[in-house]
């Protein structure tokens, strides 16, 4: 499901707030997400396919089950 536009357009990168990105995560990448979101859904798999992208940064904020996670410590490090 695509990220809400208006959500998008009120949400910055906490590191920097700079404007963020959406993009889709690899399937790795997905699945090491739904094992670390897990124990916080009890009672349903954790839904991980997309994230947001810092422009500056390039830091992944991850969307599990549509919430956006916009937080540094859990943000995945920029690619290459
Ligand atoms: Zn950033």
């Amino acid at each position: 499901m695509p990220v809400d536009p208006q959500l998008l357009e009120i949400l910055v990168c906490p590191a920097c707030k700079a404007d963020l990105e959406p993009v889709s995560m690899p399937p790795e990448t997905c699945a090491m997400l739904v094992e670390r979101y897990r124990e916080k859904f009890r009672d349903e798999t954790p839904r991980v396919e997309d994230g947001l992208r810092c422009s500056t940064c390039r830091r992944v904020y991850p969307i599990v089950s549509d919430i956006p996670v916009m937080l540094v410590d859990e943000a995945l490090p920029a690619e290459g």
